[in-house]
C-alpha cells in the first residue's frame, strides 16, 4: 500500500458504516481485547503507543467504518467455492484484492520500520481487523455471495446465514466483550501453531461455512445455536491468537 494511501484512509477514519458483512463490531471488539491480553507487556504498549489509544471497540471496528469510502470492501473476504477445498490465489484472489494479500501487505507494512508512522498505525488497525474476518467462516466462502443470500429465519425474525455468524448468535447470547473475552479465555482452548499461515486460516473458515451452510429459507434450531456458539467461540479464540503475533514487530 501506498504511504499516502493510508493517510488518506486515516482521514477518513470518522466516518461510519454498516457492519453487515463482518463480525458485528462486538466480535472484533473481543479479538482486539484477546490478542492484546495475549502480548507480552513490551509489545501491549508497543501496540498502544503506536495506535494513540486503548479502545479496543474502536480498534476492531475502524476498517469496516471506513471501507463504503475508500473502496476497500474487498479486503474483507476472500471467495473460495463451495466445491473447492483449496485456495487458489489466480481464481479467489483476483489483482491481490482479497483478504489473504491485504494480510500480508499490511503485515510487511507494520513491520516495515522505515514507514510512517501513520502508514504503520493504519495497517496496525487493518491488521487487527482483518485477522478477525479471515475466522468469520463466511468470509471466505464464495457461493451465494458469503452466505448473504442464504435467507435463514432466526427467532421468528428474516435474516441470512452471513449475519447470523457475523453478529445475530453473538447478540442473542447477549453478553459483553468484556465476559465474551473472560469466557473464551477461561475455556482454554487450543492454541494453534504459529506456524499457521493465512491461506490454511482461510481454508479452515472455508470448511466450516460448508459445515455450516443451510438451505435457503432455513429455521434456526436450539442445535444449530449451540453449535455455531461453540464455534464462533473457537474461531474467536484462533483470530486472537494470529492477531496477537504481530506484537514483537510493531
Ligand atoms: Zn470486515
Ligand atoms: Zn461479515
Amino acid at each position: 500500500m501506498k504511504i499516502r494511501t493510508i493517510l488518506i484512509f486515516l482521514a477518513l477514519s470518522g466516518l461510519s458504516a454498516s457492519n453487515a458483512f463482518s463480525w458485528g463490531s462486538e466480535g472484533h471488539d473481543v479479538v482486539v481485547r484477546m490478542a492484546i491480553r495475549m502480548m507480552k507487556p513490551s509489545e501491549r504498549k508497543a501496540v498502544y503507543d503506536l495506535l494513540g489509544t486503548h479502545d479496543t471497540h474502536y480498534i476492531g471496528h475502524w476498517a469496516d467504518a471506513v471501507k463504503d469510502q475508500n473502496g476497500t470492501k474487498n479486503w474483507h473476504f476472500v471467495n473460495i467455492p463451495d466445491r473447492d477445498e483449496h485456495y487458489n490465489a489466480d481464481r479467489d484472489c483476483p489483482n491481490g484484492d482479497c483478504i489473504i494479500a491485504k494480510l500480508s501487505m499490511v503485515q510487511a507494512t507494520i513491520r516495515n520500520h522505515a514507514a510512517s508512522r501513520q502508514a504503520r498505525k493504519g495497517a496496525l488497525l487493518y491488521w487487527f481487523h482483518l485477522v478477525g474476518d479471515l475466522y468469520q467462516p463466511y468470509h471466505c466462502y464464495g457461493d451465494k455471495y458469503g452466505g448473504n443470500d442464504i435467507k435463514v429465519y432466526f427467532k421468528g425474525k428474516e435474516t441470512n446465514l452471513h449475519a447470523l455468524w457475523d453478529d445475530k448468535i453473538i447478540w442473542y447470547k447477549n453478553s459483553s466483550p468484556t465476559l465474551l473475552a473472560e469466557d473464551i479465555f477461561n475455556a482454554h482452548h487450543r492454541v494453534p501453531p504459529t506456524t499457521t499461515t493465512f491461506v490454511d486460516a482461510a481454508e479452515k473458515s472455508h470448511a466450516l461455512a460448508v459445515k455450516y451452510k443451510l438451505r435457503n429459507n432455513s429455521n434456526i434450531d436450539a442445535d444449530y445455536v449451540a453449535r455455531s456458539w461453540s464455534t464462533i467461540n473457537a474461531c474467536l479464540w484462533e483470530a486472537a491468537c494470529m492477531a496477537s503475533t504481530i506484537g514483537p514487530d510493531v
